[in-house]
């Protein structure tokens, strides 16, 4: 028997890169089609659109056996997406990618390849970024060093969801099921044997991403809290060296005052001293309340998505 093939497309309002996407895959041209020794399972995740990207799916799903969805009843974001995917994967591998045709289904063949040889992970690393400011690539990279110096495993830089696992790390993924995901993370998290393949990533060809600076922003947050507790040691080491430092200095005031009296004086100083202990105090509550966030969130117990509708039996 064949083995089979999974591929996970989480699409959010992809309804304009949908037909080009369904082309590349099981066109004439497509991967399905040429890789005869596999069976394939094409699983899209409609995370939420707006648009008509259900019908789309629909449609397909109708004329091509192998297209297999699940419908979020709203927007989950695509970390929750993946997961339902993790779930409901019948594949003796899976791959991951987007919708948006930035990840080359040519890569397809290549990755299977190596999970033939015995690989488990099979992640495709970006060659070049691409368009993107200087600040935002600055921004990346000291956040990537950041992370990779503050938590045990390597989460790697230039490398997005763009991969195939094997069973295996599937089952593992699907055990994580924590709220606030940051899968990047989870992947390098659960190990297993892992094969880097380079790629070079195009723009996107239809719509936009769906990713604003501050999503961005709280992907990182999120990354983060959920792999490292290493702000908290930094805010406990801090506010350590602070209170030495303000211990000595309340020495030397009393002793100042002992000895020499001390006629009131000294509102700028004490001013510096308010304003840094209360700006310090602040920054480490503000770290505290992230990861108590977390736990409250988390403590609720809610399941990460619900599924609107699907074609997928279990
Ligand atoms: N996506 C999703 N839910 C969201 C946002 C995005 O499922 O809330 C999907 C989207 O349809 C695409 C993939 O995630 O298949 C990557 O999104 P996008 O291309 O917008 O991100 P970028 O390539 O800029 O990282
Ligand atoms: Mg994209």
């Amino acid at each position: 028997m064949n083995k089979k093939v999974s591929i996970l497309i989480p699409c959010f309002n992809e309804e304009e890169g949908l037909p080009m996407l369904y082309d590349a895959l099981c066109g004439t041209k497509g991967i399905c089609e040429n890789l005869k020794e596999y069976d394939f399972e094409i699983l899209l995740i409609n995370d939420g659109s707006k648009d008509n990207t259900l019908n789309i799916i629909k449609t397909y799903a109708e004329i091509d056996k192998r297209i297999k969805y699940i419908s979020l009843s709203r927007n989950f974001g695509k970390e929750c997406a993946m997961l339902s995917g993790f779930d409901y994967a019948s594949g003796d591998c899976m791959v991951i990618m987007d919708a948006d045709l930035q990840h080359p289904p040519t890569l397809i063949p290549e990755m299977l390849k190596y999970w033939e040889q015995g690989y488990e992970d099979v992640y495709a690393k970006r060659k070049s970024r691409g368009k993107e400011s200087w600040l935002r690539k600055r921004l990346s990279l000291t956040y990537y060093n950041l992370l990779q110096k503050t938590s045990r495993f390597d989460i790697l830089e230039n490398v997005g969801d763009f991969r195939l696992l094997d069973r295996k790390c599937i089952d593992a993924l699907q055990t994580m099921r924590e709220k606030e995901r940051y899968t990047k993370g989870m992947f390098a998290w659960i190990g297993f044997k892992k094969k880097e393949i380079l790629f070079e990533q195009g723009d996107r060809l239809t719509g936009k991403s769906a990713w604003r600076f501050r999503d961005l922003l709280n992907l990182g947050i999120e990354g983060v809290t959920s792999f490292t507790t290493a702000p908290l040691r930094f805010s406990t080491i801090v506010g350590f060296i602070i209170s030495m430092i303000a211990f000595s200095y309340m020495c030397w005031v009393l002793l100042k005052a002992l000895i020499w009296g001390d006629p009131v004086a000294g509102y700028p100083s004490m001013m510096i001293v308010i304003l840094f202990l209360g700006g310090i105090q602040l920054l480490s509550l503000g770290i505290i309340g992230e990861y108590l966030g977390r736990i409250f969130n988390e403590a609720k117990g809610r399941p990460v998505y619900i599924i609107g509708e699907t074609n997928v039996d279990k």
